[in-house]
Protein backbone atom coordinates (compact mmCIF):
# COMPACT_ATOMS: atom_id res chain seq x y z
CA UNK A 1 0.00 0.00 0.00
CA UNK A 2 1.30 3.57 -0.73
CA UNK A 3 -0.18 6.58 0.63
CA UNK A 4 0.55 9.65 -1.75
CA UNK A 5 1.95 12.71 0.17
CA UNK A 6 0.76 15.09 -3.16
CA UNK A 7 -2.42 14.33 -2.68
CA UNK A 8 -2.26 15.37 1.06
CA UNK A 9 -0.19 18.22 0.23
CA UNK A 10 -2.77 19.46 -3.04
CA UNK A 11 -5.86 19.64 -0.19
CA UNK A 12 -6.28 22.98 1.05
CA UNK A 13 -9.49 22.39 3.00
CA UNK A 14 -6.91 20.53 5.28
CA UNK A 15 -3.78 20.75 7.62
CA UNK A 16 -2.05 18.12 5.60
CA UNK A 17 0.33 17.66 8.19
CA UNK A 18 -1.71 16.60 10.74
CA UNK A 19 -3.13 14.14 8.44
CA UNK A 20 0.58 12.62 7.81
CA UNK A 21 1.28 12.90 11.65
CA UNK A 22 -1.99 10.36 11.65
CA UNK A 23 -0.87 8.18 8.74
CA UNK A 24 2.52 8.15 10.83
CA UNK A 25 0.96 7.55 14.52
CA UNK A 26 -1.26 4.27 12.74
CA UNK A 27 0.90 2.57 10.60
CA UNK A 28 0.03 -0.50 12.12
CA UNK A 29 -3.85 -0.23 11.45
CA UNK A 30 -2.86 0.73 8.00
CA UNK A 31 -1.71 -2.19 7.29
CA UNK A 32 -4.83 -4.36 8.40
CA UNK A 33 -6.87 -5.89 5.44
CA UNK A 34 -10.71 -5.28 4.76
CA UNK A 35 -12.86 -7.41 6.45
CA UNK A 36 -15.26 -9.71 3.69
CA UNK A 37 -18.68 -10.15 4.57
CA UNK A 38 -20.09 -14.03 5.58
CA UNK A 39 -22.31 -15.04 2.40
CA UNK A 40 -24.63 -17.70 2.05
CA UNK A 41 -23.61 -20.21 -0.47
CA UNK A 42 -25.24 -19.39 -3.98
CA UNK A 43 -26.09 -22.53 -4.77
CA UNK A 44 -27.91 -23.21 -1.73
CA UNK A 45 -29.75 -19.44 -0.92
CA UNK A 46 -30.96 -19.88 -4.25
CA UNK A 47 -33.37 -22.59 -3.09
CA UNK A 48 -34.87 -20.11 -0.86
CA UNK A 49 -35.39 -16.68 0.56
CA UNK A 50 -32.66 -16.75 3.13
CA UNK A 51 -30.93 -13.25 3.95
CA UNK A 52 -27.73 -13.49 1.21
CA UNK A 53 -25.54 -11.79 3.49
CA UNK A 54 -24.65 -13.11 7.13
CA UNK A 55 -23.17 -10.57 8.98
CA UNK A 56 -19.98 -10.27 10.80
CA UNK A 57 -18.96 -12.05 14.04
CA UNK A 58 -17.84 -9.67 17.07
CA UNK A 59 -14.44 -10.44 16.29
CA UNK A 60 -14.41 -9.94 12.38
CA UNK A 61 -16.15 -6.22 13.59
CA UNK A 62 -13.40 -5.11 15.99
CA UNK A 63 -10.70 -6.28 13.79
CA UNK A 64 -12.12 -4.20 10.73
CA UNK A 65 -13.28 -1.17 13.39
CA UNK A 66 -9.19 -1.53 14.37
CA UNK A 67 -8.53 0.14 10.60
CA UNK A 68 -10.46 3.16 11.51
CA UNK A 69 -8.06 6.22 11.96
CA UNK A 70 -10.32 8.14 13.78
CA UNK A 71 -9.13 11.01 11.50
CA UNK A 72 -9.11 14.10 12.81
CA UNK A 73 -11.33 15.57 9.90
CA UNK A 74 -13.47 12.91 9.18
CA UNK A 75 -14.35 12.86 5.69
CA UNK A 76 -16.42 9.86 5.72
CA UNK A 77 -19.25 12.21 7.66
CA UNK A 78 -19.46 14.54 4.96
CA UNK A 79 -20.36 11.09 2.75
CA UNK A 80 -23.05 10.39 4.77
CA UNK A 81 -27.07 11.72 4.05
CA UNK A 82 -28.03 11.78 7.39
CA UNK A 83 -24.15 12.54 9.01
CA UNK A 84 -23.61 9.42 11.38
CA UNK A 85 -20.73 10.26 13.30
CA UNK A 86 -18.84 7.23 11.77
CA UNK A 87 -15.91 7.79 13.72
CA UNK A 88 -17.67 7.51 16.68
CA UNK A 89 -19.57 4.74 16.55
CA UNK A 90 -16.23 2.40 15.14
CA UNK A 91 -14.65 3.67 18.27
CA UNK A 92 -17.34 1.68 19.89
CA UNK A 93 -16.58 -1.24 18.44
CA UNK A 94 -13.52 -1.13 18.42
CA UNK A 95 -13.99 -0.69 22.31
CA UNK A 96 -16.37 -3.80 22.11
CA UNK A 97 -19.34 -1.77 23.29
CA UNK A 98 -21.32 -2.35 20.80
CA UNK A 99 -24.76 -1.17 22.28
CA UNK A 100 -22.87 2.61 22.57
CA UNK A 101 -22.12 2.39 18.96
CA UNK A 102 -26.07 1.48 17.99
CA UNK A 103 -26.62 3.85 20.39
CA UNK A 104 -24.70 6.27 18.77
CA UNK A 105 -25.56 5.42 15.00
CA UNK A 106 -29.73 6.56 16.22
CA UNK A 107 -28.48 9.89 17.66
CA UNK A 108 -29.23 10.35 13.66
CA UNK A 109 -30.28 7.62 11.99
CA UNK A 110 -34.09 5.72 12.40
CA UNK A 111 -32.91 2.69 10.24
CA UNK A 112 -29.79 2.21 10.54
CA UNK A 113 -29.74 -2.06 10.31
CA UNK A 114 -31.74 -1.57 6.96
CA UNK A 115 -28.95 0.88 5.89
CA UNK A 116 -26.29 -0.94 6.95
CA UNK A 117 -27.63 -3.72 4.31
CA UNK A 118 -28.75 -1.81 1.73
CA UNK A 119 -27.03 1.60 1.15
CA UNK A 120 -24.67 2.16 -1.42
CA UNK A 121 -22.43 2.61 0.78
CA UNK A 122 -19.07 2.54 -1.88
CA UNK A 123 -21.06 5.98 -3.49
CA UNK A 124 -21.52 7.68 -0.12
CA UNK A 125 -19.57 7.58 2.81
CA UNK A 126 -17.22 4.54 2.02
CA UNK A 127 -16.45 6.80 -1.13
CA UNK A 128 -15.35 9.89 0.97
CA UNK A 129 -13.07 7.67 3.96
CA UNK A 130 -9.82 8.71 4.05
CA UNK A 131 -8.32 5.10 2.91
CA UNK A 132 -10.39 5.48 -0.57
CA UNK A 133 -9.50 9.28 -0.89
CA UNK A 134 -5.78 9.50 0.11
CA UNK A 135 -4.70 6.08 0.33
CA UNK A 136 -6.38 4.77 -2.99
CA UNK A 137 -7.32 1.36 -1.32
CA UNK A 138 -10.11 0.03 0.20
CA UNK A 139 -12.06 2.02 2.77
CA UNK A 140 -13.45 1.15 5.99
CA UNK A 141 -16.08 -1.75 6.04
CA UNK A 142 -18.33 1.04 7.51
CA UNK A 143 -21.74 -0.63 6.41
CA UNK A 144 -20.54 -3.78 7.14
CA UNK A 145 -20.09 -2.46 11.02
CA UNK A 146 -23.09 -0.43 10.77
CA UNK A 147 -24.93 -3.16 9.81
CA UNK A 148 -23.13 -4.93 12.52
CA UNK A 149 -23.82 -3.19 15.48
CA UNK A 150 -28.18 -2.65 14.88
CA UNK A 151 -27.71 -6.19 14.41
CA UNK A 152 -26.22 -6.95 17.75
CA UNK A 153 -28.38 -4.26 19.93
CA UNK A 154 -31.75 -6.21 18.48
CA UNK A 155 -30.22 -9.83 18.22
CA UNK A 156 -29.42 -9.54 22.15
CA UNK A 157 -32.69 -7.94 22.95
CA UNK A 158 -31.42 -4.77 24.20
CA UNK A 159 -32.71 -2.31 21.58
CA UNK A 160 -32.75 1.50 22.27
CA UNK A 161 -35.63 3.71 22.28
CA UNK A 162 -34.18 7.58 21.91
CA UNK A 163 -35.33 10.03 23.71
CA UNK A 164 -38.24 12.14 23.12
CA UNK A 165 -39.19 15.88 24.32
CA UNK A 166 -42.11 16.35 26.15
CA UNK A 167 -45.07 16.11 24.45
CA UNK A 168 -46.50 19.31 22.48
CA UNK A 169 -49.35 18.68 21.65
CA UNK A 170 -48.97 19.90 18.03
CA UNK A 171 -50.24 17.77 15.00
CA UNK A 172 -47.91 16.71 12.39
CA UNK A 173 -48.48 14.17 9.52
CA UNK A 174 -46.10 12.39 7.25
CA UNK A 175 -47.43 10.73 3.84
CA UNK A 176 -46.60 7.64 2.47
CA UNK A 177 -43.95 5.32 4.91
CA UNK A 178 -41.32 4.85 3.32
CA UNK A 179 -37.26 5.59 4.46
CA UNK A 180 -38.15 9.48 3.95
CA UNK A 181 -41.51 9.49 5.80
CA UNK A 182 -40.04 7.28 8.74
CA UNK A 183 -37.52 9.51 9.21
CA UNK A 184 -38.84 12.69 9.35
CA UNK A 185 -41.83 10.94 11.64
CA UNK A 186 -38.52 9.79 13.83
CA UNK A 187 -36.79 13.07 14.06
CA UNK A 188 -40.41 15.14 14.59
CA UNK A 189 -41.11 12.47 17.71
CA UNK A 190 -37.97 13.73 18.83
CA UNK A 191 -38.72 17.28 19.10
CA UNK A 192 -42.15 16.05 21.12
CA UNK A 193 -44.42 16.37 18.18
CA UNK A 194 -47.71 14.20 17.93
CA UNK A 195 -46.74 12.56 14.65
CA UNK A 196 -49.02 10.08 12.48
CA UNK A 197 -47.72 8.18 9.41
CA UNK A 198 -50.51 8.11 6.67
CA UNK A 199 -49.71 5.05 4.55
CA UNK A 200 -51.99 4.12 1.56
CA UNK A 201 -50.63 -0.01 1.75
CA UNK A 202 -51.79 -2.66 3.78
CA UNK A 203 -48.11 -2.60 5.21
CA UNK A 204 -45.62 -0.18 6.84
CA UNK A 205 -42.42 0.67 5.09
CA UNK A 206 -42.64 1.82 1.45
CA UNK A 207 -40.10 0.18 -1.28
CA UNK A 208 -38.53 -1.26 2.12
CA UNK A 209 -41.19 -3.76 2.56
CA UNK A 210 -42.70 -3.92 -1.10
CA UNK A 211 -40.01 -3.82 -2.89
CA UNK A 212 -36.61 -5.06 -2.03
CA UNK A 213 -36.99 -8.78 -1.43
CA UNK A 214 -36.33 -10.49 1.88
CA UNK A 215 -33.51 -12.49 0.96
CA UNK A 216 -31.57 -8.79 1.02
CA UNK A 217 -33.52 -7.26 3.72
CA UNK A 218 -35.98 -9.36 5.90
CA UNK A 219 -39.14 -7.78 6.67
CA UNK A 220 -38.77 -8.56 10.26
CA UNK A 221 -35.89 -6.35 10.39
CA UNK A 222 -37.62 -3.23 8.74
CA UNK A 223 -40.80 -4.15 11.48
CA UNK A 224 -38.35 -3.43 14.32
CA UNK A 225 -36.77 -0.56 13.49
CA UNK A 226 -40.57 0.41 12.79
CA UNK A 227 -41.55 -0.44 16.42
CA UNK A 228 -39.03 1.39 17.77
CA UNK A 229 -40.91 4.64 16.16
CA UNK A 230 -44.01 3.19 17.46
CA UNK A 231 -42.25 3.69 21.11
CA UNK A 232 -41.26 7.25 20.22
CA UNK A 233 -45.07 7.81 20.34
CA UNK A 234 -45.12 7.99 16.34
CA UNK A 235 -48.81 6.61 15.37
CA UNK A 236 -49.57 5.07 11.98
CA UNK A 237 -52.83 4.59 9.89
CA UNK A 238 -52.45 2.14 7.04
CA UNK A 239 -54.97 1.51 3.92
CA UNK A 240 -55.66 5.45 4.23
CA UNK A 241 -54.95 7.12 1.07
CA UNK A 242 -53.98 11.04 1.51
CA UNK A 243 -56.21 12.61 -1.51
CA UNK A 244 -59.07 10.13 -1.32
CA UNK A 245 -59.52 8.45 2.02
CA UNK A 246 -58.93 11.99 3.74
CA UNK A 247 -57.73 15.10 1.30
CA UNK A 248 -55.12 16.85 2.92
CA UNK A 249 -57.77 19.95 3.55
CA UNK A 250 -59.79 17.13 5.87
CA UNK A 251 -56.45 16.58 8.11
CA UNK A 252 -55.93 20.37 8.60
CA UNK A 253 -59.83 20.55 9.64
CA UNK A 254 -58.59 17.93 12.01
CA UNK A 255 -55.63 19.88 13.55
CA UNK A 256 -53.10 18.94 11.50
CA UNK A 257 -50.36 21.72 11.14
CA UNK A 258 -47.95 20.77 8.85
CA UNK A 259 -47.57 18.04 6.12
CA UNK A 260 -44.32 16.15 4.89
CA UNK A 261 -45.27 14.20 1.77
CA UNK A 262 -42.80 11.41 1.17
CA UNK A 263 -44.86 8.96 -1.53
CA UNK A 264 -42.47 7.88 -3.33
CA UNK A 265 -41.70 7.26 -7.31
CA UNK A 266 -43.88 3.64 -6.95
CA UNK A 267 -45.65 4.23 -10.65
CA UNK A 268 -43.54 1.90 -13.22
CA UNK A 269 -42.73 2.75 -16.46
CA UNK A 270 -43.00 0.43 -19.78
CA UNK A 271 -41.24 1.27 -23.05
CA UNK A 272 -43.93 1.19 -25.47
CA UNK A 273 -42.81 -0.97 -27.78
CA UNK A 274 -45.08 -3.50 -30.23
CA UNK A 275 -46.72 -6.72 -28.03
CA UNK A 276 -46.08 -4.93 -24.57
CA UNK A 277 -49.75 -6.01 -23.26
CA UNK A 278 -49.26 -9.28 -23.43
CA UNK A 279 -50.30 -11.91 -20.61
CA UNK A 280 -46.57 -12.66 -18.95
CA UNK A 281 -45.38 -9.55 -19.31
CA UNK A 282 -45.03 -7.10 -16.14
CA UNK A 283 -43.85 -4.03 -14.17
CA UNK A 284 -41.12 -4.80 -11.76
CA UNK A 285 -43.31 -2.72 -9.46
CA UNK A 286 -45.90 -5.06 -9.79
CA UNK A 287 -44.38 -8.44 -9.57
CA UNK A 288 -42.11 -7.75 -6.39
CA UNK A 289 -44.84 -6.63 -4.54
CA UNK A 290 -46.96 -9.23 -5.61
CA UNK A 291 -44.58 -11.56 -4.21
CA UNK A 292 -43.09 -9.64 -1.28
CA UNK A 293 -46.55 -8.50 0.49
CA UNK A 294 -49.21 -10.95 -1.38
CA UNK A 295 -47.52 -14.01 -1.45
CA UNK A 296 -48.31 -14.66 -4.48
CA UNK A 297 -45.17 -17.06 -5.33
CA UNK A 298 -47.56 -19.36 -3.42
CA UNK A 299 -50.17 -21.58 -5.89
CA UNK A 300 -52.69 -21.79 -2.93
CA UNK A 301 -52.88 -18.06 -3.32
CA UNK A 302 -56.30 -16.17 -4.71
CA UNK A 303 -53.69 -14.29 -7.14
CA UNK A 304 -50.48 -16.04 -8.15
CA UNK A 305 -47.91 -14.30 -10.26
CA UNK A 306 -46.81 -16.23 -13.33
CA UNK A 307 -43.48 -18.23 -12.64
CA UNK A 308 -41.58 -18.11 -15.81
CA UNK A 309 -38.80 -21.12 -17.01
CA UNK A 310 -37.50 -18.14 -19.26
CA UNK A 311 -37.67 -14.95 -17.30
CA UNK A 312 -35.99 -12.02 -19.10
CA UNK A 313 -35.86 -8.71 -16.63
CA UNK A 314 -35.21 -5.81 -18.21
CA UNK A 315 -33.01 -2.78 -17.20
CA UNK A 316 -29.88 -3.19 -15.23
CA UNK A 317 -31.00 -1.21 -11.81
CA UNK A 318 -31.22 -2.17 -8.22
CA UNK A 319 -34.64 -2.86 -9.06
CA UNK A 320 -34.16 -5.07 -11.92
CA UNK A 321 -31.34 -7.40 -9.76
CA UNK A 322 -34.47 -7.64 -7.68
CA UNK A 323 -36.51 -9.44 -9.63
CA UNK A 324 -34.16 -11.17 -11.79
CA UNK A 325 -33.06 -12.52 -8.15
CA UNK A 326 -36.83 -13.19 -7.06
CA UNK A 327 -37.52 -15.04 -10.59
CA UNK A 328 -34.52 -17.51 -9.94
CA UNK A 329 -35.83 -18.22 -6.59
CA UNK A 330 -39.65 -18.57 -8.09
CA UNK A 331 -38.05 -21.73 -10.27
CA UNK A 332 -36.81 -19.59 -13.59
CA UNK A 333 -34.54 -21.99 -15.88
CA UNK A 334 -32.78 -19.36 -17.83
CA UNK A 335 -32.98 -16.16 -15.98
CA UNK A 336 -31.54 -13.17 -17.79
CA UNK A 337 -30.73 -9.03 -17.41
CA UNK A 338 -31.50 -7.67 -20.97
CA UNK A 339 -29.67 -4.26 -20.65
CA UNK A 340 -29.05 -1.75 -23.21
CA UNK A 341 -25.43 -0.64 -21.50
CA UNK A 342 -22.18 -2.33 -21.14
CA UNK A 343 -21.69 -3.45 -17.39
CA UNK A 344 -19.66 -0.48 -16.64
CA UNK A 345 -22.77 1.48 -17.28
CA UNK A 346 -25.02 -0.77 -14.95
CA UNK A 347 -26.70 1.61 -11.95
CA UNK A 348 -26.95 -1.39 -10.01
CA UNK A 349 -24.89 -1.84 -6.71
CA UNK A 350 -21.95 -3.76 -7.60
CA UNK A 351 -22.80 -6.16 -4.93
CA UNK A 352 -25.82 -7.04 -6.28
CA UNK A 353 -24.52 -7.15 -9.70
CA UNK A 354 -22.03 -9.94 -8.54
CA UNK A 355 -24.48 -11.92 -6.30
CA UNK A 356 -26.92 -12.16 -9.39
CA UNK A 357 -23.79 -13.29 -11.21
CA UNK A 358 -22.77 -16.14 -8.48
CA UNK A 359 -26.48 -17.48 -8.65
CA UNK A 360 -26.65 -17.86 -12.53
CA UNK A 361 -28.08 -14.98 -14.07
CA UNK A 362 -27.33 -14.72 -17.45
CA UNK A 363 -26.31 -10.73 -18.16
CA UNK A 364 -27.15 -10.01 -22.21
CA UNK A 365 -25.55 -6.38 -22.11
CA UNK A 366 -25.87 -3.95 -25.46
CA UNK A 367 -29.26 -5.88 -25.97
CA UNK A 368 -32.18 -3.86 -26.10
CA UNK A 369 -35.52 -5.41 -26.58
CA UNK A 370 -37.75 -4.12 -29.68
CA UNK A 371 -41.22 -6.52 -30.09
CA UNK A 372 -42.53 -9.17 -28.20
CA UNK A 373 -44.48 -11.93 -29.86
CA UNK A 374 -47.55 -14.16 -28.47
CA UNK A 375 -48.80 -18.00 -28.86
CA UNK A 376 -52.97 -17.70 -30.43
CA UNK A 377 -54.14 -17.46 -26.07
CA UNK A 378 -51.85 -13.58 -26.03
CA UNK A 379 -49.32 -15.49 -23.88
CA UNK A 380 -45.66 -14.29 -24.70
CA UNK A 381 -43.52 -16.47 -26.46
CA UNK A 382 -40.91 -14.71 -27.51
CA UNK A 383 -38.74 -11.39 -28.04
CA UNK A 384 -37.12 -9.69 -30.54
CA UNK A 385 -33.59 -8.04 -29.26
CA UNK A 386 -31.59 -5.41 -30.93
CA UNK A 387 -27.64 -5.21 -30.41
CA UNK A 388 -26.15 -2.09 -28.99
CA UNK A 389 -23.13 0.04 -29.17
CA UNK A 390 -22.14 2.81 -27.39
CA UNK A 391 -21.80 6.43 -28.44
CA UNK A 392 -21.51 9.97 -26.59
CA UNK A 393 -21.94 10.29 -23.02
CA UNK A 394 -25.49 11.99 -22.74
CA UNK A 395 -26.38 14.32 -20.00
CA UNK A 396 -26.36 11.55 -17.48
CA UNK A 397 -23.21 10.96 -17.89
CA UNK A 398 -23.41 7.49 -19.41
CA UNK A 399 -22.50 6.67 -22.66
CA UNK A 400 -25.85 6.93 -25.04
CA UNK A 401 -26.46 2.95 -26.71
CA UNK A 402 -26.86 2.98 -30.09
CA UNK A 403 -28.33 0.66 -32.05
CA UNK A 404 -26.37 -1.32 -34.57
CA UNK A 405 -28.34 -2.11 -37.84
CA UNK A 406 -29.48 -5.82 -38.69
CA UNK A 407 -28.59 -6.97 -35.43
CA UNK A 408 -32.15 -8.01 -34.17
CA UNK A 409 -32.48 -11.75 -32.93
CA UNK A 410 -35.08 -13.90 -31.29
CA UNK A 411 -34.83 -15.05 -27.66
CA UNK A 412 -37.59 -17.26 -25.97
CA UNK A 413 -39.27 -16.32 -22.96
CA UNK A 414 -42.45 -16.96 -21.16
CA UNK A 415 -42.58 -14.08 -18.58
CA UNK A 416 -40.82 -10.47 -18.87
CA UNK A 417 -40.32 -8.12 -16.05
CA UNK A 418 -39.90 -4.73 -16.88
CA UNK A 419 -37.83 -2.90 -14.98
CA UNK A 420 -37.03 0.31 -16.67
CA UNK A 421 -37.65 3.19 -14.53
CA UNK A 422 -40.44 4.69 -12.17
CA UNK A 423 -42.17 8.07 -12.40
CA UNK A 424 -43.32 9.96 -9.31
CA UNK A 425 -46.61 8.77 -7.46
CA UNK A 426 -48.93 11.48 -8.76
CA UNK A 427 -51.92 11.27 -5.82
CA UNK A 428 -50.69 13.98 -3.30
CA UNK A 429 -50.26 16.62 -6.61
CA UNK A 430 -53.39 15.46 -8.25
CA UNK A 431 -55.43 16.07 -5.21
CA UNK A 432 -53.93 19.57 -4.68
CA UNK A 433 -54.28 21.61 -7.98
CA UNK A 434 -52.40 24.66 -6.64
CA UNK A 435 -48.98 22.44 -5.84
CA UNK A 436 -46.43 23.13 -7.95
CA UNK A 437 -44.70 20.22 -9.91
CA UNK A 438 -41.59 20.19 -11.74
CA UNK A 439 -41.18 19.14 -15.88
CA UNK A 440 -40.33 15.65 -14.44
CA UNK A 441 -43.98 15.76 -11.97
CA UNK A 442 -42.11 15.67 -9.01
CA UNK A 443 -42.83 18.33 -6.27
CA UNK A 444 -41.00 21.41 -6.49
CA UNK A 445 -39.27 22.33 -3.63
CA UNK A 446 -37.16 24.65 -1.82
CA UNK A 447 -33.42 22.88 -1.74
CA UNK A 448 -32.70 23.95 1.54
CA UNK A 449 -35.75 23.71 3.49
CA UNK A 450 -37.80 21.08 1.52
CA UNK A 451 -40.74 23.50 1.77
CA UNK A 452 -42.91 22.99 -1.22
CA UNK A 453 -45.13 25.74 -3.22
CA UNK A 454 -47.90 25.57 -0.38
CA UNK A 455 -46.25 26.53 2.88
CA UNK A 456 -47.20 23.69 5.02
CA UNK A 457 -46.45 20.90 3.06
CA UNK A 458 -42.90 19.64 2.96
CA UNK A 459 -41.79 17.06 0.63
CA UNK A 460 -38.35 14.60 0.42
CA UNK A 461 -37.25 11.33 -0.84
CA UNK A 462 -38.64 9.99 -4.45
CA UNK A 463 -41.68 12.04 -4.87
CA UNK A 464 -38.99 14.85 -4.81
CA UNK A 465 -35.63 13.44 -6.66
CA UNK A 466 -37.82 10.89 -8.85
CA UNK A 467 -36.26 6.93 -8.24
CA UNK A 468 -33.10 7.46 -6.14
CA UNK A 469 -31.90 5.74 -2.80
CA UNK A 470 -32.74 5.05 0.56
CA UNK A 471 -30.58 6.88 2.46
CA UNK A 472 -31.02 10.03 0.31
CA UNK A 473 -34.70 10.18 1.51
CA UNK A 474 -33.62 9.33 4.66
CA UNK A 475 -31.34 12.63 4.59
CA UNK A 476 -34.31 14.32 2.86
CA UNK A 477 -36.59 12.98 6.43
CA UNK A 478 -34.44 14.67 8.08
CA UNK A 479 -33.79 18.14 6.75
CA UNK A 480 -37.54 18.16 6.35
CA UNK A 481 -38.24 17.59 9.82
CA UNK A 482 -35.57 20.22 11.20
CA UNK A 483 -37.77 22.83 8.08
CA UNK A 484 -41.24 21.64 9.76
CA UNK A 485 -40.02 22.59 13.36
CA UNK A 486 -38.82 25.90 12.15
CA UNK A 487 -41.81 26.61 10.28
CA UNK A 488 -44.33 25.71 12.99
CA UNK A 489 -42.29 27.17 15.93
CA UNK A 490 -42.68 30.49 13.63
CA UNK A 491 -46.73 30.59 12.80
CA UNK A 492 -47.09 29.92 16.97
CA UNK A 493 -44.87 33.38 17.55
CA UNK A 494 -46.83 35.57 14.85
P1 LIG B 1 -41.09 4.89 -0.89
O1 LIG B 1 -40.17 3.95 -0.22
O2 LIG B 1 -41.49 4.62 -2.28
O3 LIG B 1 -42.40 4.99 0.01
C1 LIG B 1 -43.50 5.77 -0.40
C2 LIG B 1 -44.75 5.24 0.29
O4 LIG B 1 -45.78 6.19 0.12
C3 LIG B 1 -45.28 3.94 -0.29
O5 LIG B 1 -45.43 2.98 0.74
C4 LIG B 1 -46.62 4.32 -0.90
O6 LIG B 1 -47.58 3.27 -0.78
C5 LIG B 1 -47.01 5.51 -0.04
N1 LIG B 1 -47.96 6.45 -0.67
C6 LIG B 1 -47.91 6.94 -1.94
N2 LIG B 1 -48.93 7.81 -2.13
C7 LIG B 1 -49.61 7.86 -0.96
C8 LIG B 1 -50.77 8.58 -0.52
N3 LIG B 1 -51.41 9.41 -1.34
N4 LIG B 1 -51.22 8.38 0.75
C9 LIG B 1 -50.57 7.53 1.60
N5 LIG B 1 -49.47 6.83 1.23
C10 LIG B 1 -49.00 7.00 -0.03
N6 LIG B 1 -32.20 2.15 -2.69
C11 LIG B 1 -31.05 1.91 -2.04
O7 LIG B 1 -30.49 2.82 -1.43
N7 LIG B 1 -30.49 0.67 -2.02
C12 LIG B 1 -31.09 -0.38 -2.61
O8 LIG B 1 -30.56 -1.49 -2.58
C13 LIG B 1 -32.32 -0.18 -3.27
N8 LIG B 1 -32.99 -1.20 -3.86
C14 LIG B 1 -34.21 -0.99 -4.40
C15 LIG B 1 -34.93 -2.07 -4.89
C16 LIG B 1 -36.20 -1.89 -5.41
C17 LIG B 1 -36.96 -3.07 -5.91
C18 LIG B 1 -36.75 -0.58 -5.51
C19 LIG B 1 -38.11 -0.36 -6.10
C20 LIG B 1 -36.03 0.51 -5.04
C21 LIG B 1 -34.78 0.31 -4.47
N9 LIG B 1 -34.05 1.37 -3.94
C22 LIG B 1 -32.86 1.14 -3.30
C23 LIG B 1 -34.58 2.74 -3.98
C24 LIG B 1 -35.19 3.12 -2.62
O9 LIG B 1 -35.91 2.05 -2.09
C25 LIG B 1 -36.07 4.36 -2.76
O10 LIG B 1 -35.26 5.41 -3.25
C26 LIG B 1 -36.64 4.77 -1.40
O11 LIG B 1 -37.43 3.75 -0.85
C27 LIG B 1 -37.49 6.04 -1.54
O12 LIG B 1 -38.06 6.30 -0.30
P2 LIG B 1 -39.38 7.19 -0.14
O13 LIG B 1 -39.65 7.23 1.32
O14 LIG B 1 -39.23 8.45 -0.88
O15 LIG B 1 -40.54 6.39 -0.90
FE1 LIG C 1 -11.26 8.34 8.70
FE2 LIG C 1 -12.36 6.39 7.13
FE3 LIG C 1 -12.41 6.18 9.87
FE4 LIG C 1 -13.96 8.01 8.58
S1 LIG C 1 -14.12 5.74 8.43
S2 LIG C 1 -12.74 8.39 10.43
S3 LIG C 1 -12.58 8.67 6.91
S4 LIG C 1 -10.61 6.18 8.48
Amino acid sequence: MTFNQDSLKNDRSQDWRVELRNIIKNKDRLKLQRVRMNEVDAEKRVQSYVEVNSGLTAEQAVNEAQRCLDCANPTCISGCPVEINIPAFIKNIERKDFLEAAKTLKLTSSLPAVCGRVCPQEKQCEANCFYTIKMKTEPVAIGFLERFAADYERESNQISVPATATANGIKVACIGSGPASLTCAGELAKLGYSVTVFEALHEIGGVLKYGIPEFRLPNKIVDVEIDVLKQMGVQFETNFIVGKTATINDLREEGYVAFFAGSGAGLPRFMEIPGENYIGILSSNEYLTRVNLMNAASPYTDTPVICGLNVAVIGGGNTAMDSVRTAKRLGAKRAMIVYRRSMDEMPARIEEIHHAQEEGIEFLTLTNPIEYFSDEKGCLKQMRVQKMGLGEPDASGRRRPVEIEGSEYLIDVDTVIVSVGVSPNPIIPNSLPNLKMTRWKTIEVNEETLQSSIPDIFAGGDIVRGGATVILAMGDGRKAAASMNNYIQNIKTK
